[in-house]
């Protein structure tokens, strides 16, 4: 049986790699001398065996480091191994390092004869074949050039063609043929094809995996010294480009988190506004494992739902509020925030001296007509309706006139309406009142939700605990804020008015507006009820809250506000968004922006210019939460919210 041209056993190759820089020769004797000199162990090769029998050719593949070219030149001789053995039979080619012994001096036609003596090669050997060299490697205008002066591929050129002028039995190449061009490589492949089919053995080192595949049928797959794989070359070949590109799937996705990590924000989100709207979002966002910082330009949280104890009593400052829901999911998550009373809405009207119960129902038809039974007192609407004798409303008062009658229009609408508009209702538009709902039962739930009551502890506490363990800057208004933010932030939840956002580019929204003037009283119950309209146009504010009522309170005094509409204009307070067709169309402009944003999501009643009660303001928020964290909240979602009408102003 022939015996194998190559045998390495059990090859071990140990570098020793300082620790420590060592700047010249001085320092490197001091260090020595010192014993001071400390170095790391390198396995560069650690128990390799490769028996390489005669005619064969063999790959070796890795990556950078893998320790292929360390076994090239073990197998050369041009490094000695720590462990282990290698013995070769026969004359070897080593294309190592092409052109290596060149003298940078010295002209090609000198570096020829010059590299020919190195690799063993006779002068006369060489002049016999010094032409086939010079026409191999394309160099004859530049033979009496230095070498100096040579490109790297010229170099390579020149020393492939002195190196492989024998026909080796043994031909060692790495990797020295990606410096030429293409006309070189065809031409070293072909001489490289030529010497295998004439049996000369081959060990090759490249990266390129196809030409390992197409010159050798045995491949070695090495890996920080060792070997991962050895065999028939495809098979080798397919499972190291496999296993190469799961690692550059794995090392782009590293990447990819990398860069997210290092873009990484001091908040995940800005909530501008510490209303229930930002409350309900920063709340499901913290949860979810969101940083947030929430911002508000007022100097207390909860928006307009917030209330202030003034002595013992739950003032709402911004108007009265009560909760009321149809949806028992949002009843439900409410009530993770706070406790309710079961306090029902149950308002009442003062026209002069009559006092009548809301909504209009049988209480109200009663005490307006003297009727008992819902038949007189649908009989007394109808002839009313009918004297009028109106076909199409062509404005407010006609609308509410055909819907009610003349009574209780005169008496509990046109008034109340006309105060809260600041014009007359013949000089408003019909659409205002869609419906004006009569009840023909002795009801005086103001709502028709299942759902109702009024937070103990009030609705500021809700926000408190919706807002716990989450950053809040108060006093902070979101453009004073933005010209020079002492923190970075992803995105922003927006829920300050919309046309601001824009400083108003393509004019300003339109609001209503409501002056309070909230009293102390030292009496213990100044009006029976905690809502009472009045009606008439006479009287200058369309309500007064007395607040305690709200949770049955008990204190031997009482606070009251009274509520004045008023024009709004630039600075107040914006309450009511008017939603004409003009305000609406003026919105959807913004709301053009607003779609177009990446980083920001505009929400509630002032980032949406609609009227919001709080079930659905809490509704939208949670939708909004849902799509942006990417989670269920809700199991389903409610309808659409409603745009101000009249039964919106009288909650
Ligand atoms: C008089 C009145 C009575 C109501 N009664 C009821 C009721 O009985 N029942 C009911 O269900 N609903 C009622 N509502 C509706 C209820 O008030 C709203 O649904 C709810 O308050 C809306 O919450 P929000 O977060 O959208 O807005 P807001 O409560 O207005 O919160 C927005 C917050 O953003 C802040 N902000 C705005 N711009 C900026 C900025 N540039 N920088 C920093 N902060 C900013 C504001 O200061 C505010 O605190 C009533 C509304 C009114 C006006």
């Amino acid at each position: 049986m022939a015996k194998n041209m190559i045998d390495v056993d059990h090859v071990s190759i140990r570098f020793n790699l300082a620790s420590e820089k060592v700047n010249n020769l001085k320092e490197y004797a001091i260090k020595m001398i010192r014993n001071e000199l400390m170095f790391q162990e390198f396995m560069a090769l650690d128990d390799i065996n490769l028996h390489v029998k005669p005619g064969e050719s063999w790959g070796l593949i890795g990556t950078n480091g893998s320790g292929k070219s360390t076994l090239l030149k073990t197998i050369t001789g041009i490094l000695k191994p720590f462990e282990g053995s290698v013995k070769i039979r026969g004359k070897i080619a080593p294309m190592i390092e092409l052109g290596a012994g060149f003298d940078m001096e010295l002209t090609a036609r000198e570096n020829i004869y010059l590299n020919g003596a190195v690799l063993g090669h006779s002068k006369e050997f060489m002049e016999e074949h010094f032409e086939e060299i010079v026409e191999f490697a394309g160099i004859r205008n530049f033979l009496d050039s230095p070498i100096k002066n040579y490109s790297s591929g010229m170099k390579a050129r020149l020393g492939f063609a002195v190196a492989t002028m024998v026909d080796p039995e043994i031909l060692i190449v790495d990797e020295v043929l990606s410096v030429g061009d293409y006309q070189f490589r065809k031409k070293c492949n072909e001489r490289m094809e030529q010497m295998l089919s004439g049996g000369t053995t081959l060990l090759y080192v490249s990266h390129d995996i196809p030409s390992v595949k197409r010159l050798c049928d045995h491949a070695m797959w090495l890996d920080h010294g060792h070997v991962i794989m050895s065999g028939p070359s495809d098979q080798v070949c397919d499972a190291y480009s496999t296993r190469q590109e799961q690692l550059f799937k794995l090392e782009k996705k590293e990447n990819e988190i990398k860069k997210a990590h290092k873009r990484q924000y001091d908040y995940d989100y800005l909530i501008v506004g510490a209303g229930l709207f930002g409350a309900v979002f920063a709340y499901e966002a913290y949860k979810a494992g969101k940083k947030c910082l929430v911002i508000d330009r007022r100097d207390h949280i909860g928006g307009n739902i917030y209330t202030e104890d003034v002595n013992g009593i739950n003032v709402h400052r911004y108007g009265a509020h009560i909760f009321h829901t149809k949806s028992d999911d949002i009843w439900k998550y409410i009530q993770r925030f706070a406790k309710f009373n079961n306090y029902v809405n149950s308002p009442v009207a003062v026209y002069k001296d009559e006092v009548y119960n809301l909504p209009f129902n049988m209480n109200t038809f009663s005490r307006m007509w003297g009727v008992r039974t819902p038949e007189e007192a649908r009989k007394k609407i109808r002839e009313q309706i009918e004297d009028l004798g109106i076909t199409e409303p062509k404005n407010l008062e006609e609308q509410a006139l055909s819907m009610v009658g003349t009574d209780v229009y005169e008496k509990l609408v046109k008034g109340y309406t006309q105060k809260q508009w600041g014009r007359e209702c013949k000089d408003l538009p019909a659409f205002i009142i869609k419906r004006l709902p009569l009840r023909f039962t002795y009801d005086n739930n103001y709502f028709n939700d299942p759902h109702q009551g009024i937070p103990e502890g009030g609705y500021t506490h809700i926000v408190e605990t919706m807002l716990e363990g989450i950053d809040l800057k108060l006093n902070c208004d979101y453009k004073e804020f933005a010209k020079n933010p002492d923190c970075t932030y992803e995105k922003i939840i927006y829920t300050g008015p919309i046309d601001e956002y824009y400083d108003y580019r393509f004019g300003r929204l339109a609001w209503r507006s409501v002056r309070f003037e909230t009293e102390e009283l030292d009496t213990e119950n100044y009006q029976g009820n905690a809502v009472v309209n009045y009606t008439e146009a006479e009287v200058p504010y369309t309500r007064i809250i007395e607040h305690k009522h709200f949770e049955f309170g008990q204190q031997p005094h009482t606070v009251i506000s009274r509520e004045y509409p008023a024009e709004w204009k630039p600075g107040d307070e914006p309450y009511y968004p008017v939603n004409d067709e003009e305000n609406n169309a003026l919105y959807q402009k913004y709301a053009q922006l607003a779609e177009a944003e990446e980083k920001v999501v505009f929400g509630g009643r002032l980032g949406t210019y609609r009227y919001y009660d709080m079930d659905r303001v809490i509704e939208a928020a949670l939708q909004t939460a849902q799509k942006e964290l990417n989670r269920k909240i809700l199991e389903k979602a409610e309808g659409s919210t409603e745009a101000l009408n009249t039964d919106n102003l009288e909650a």
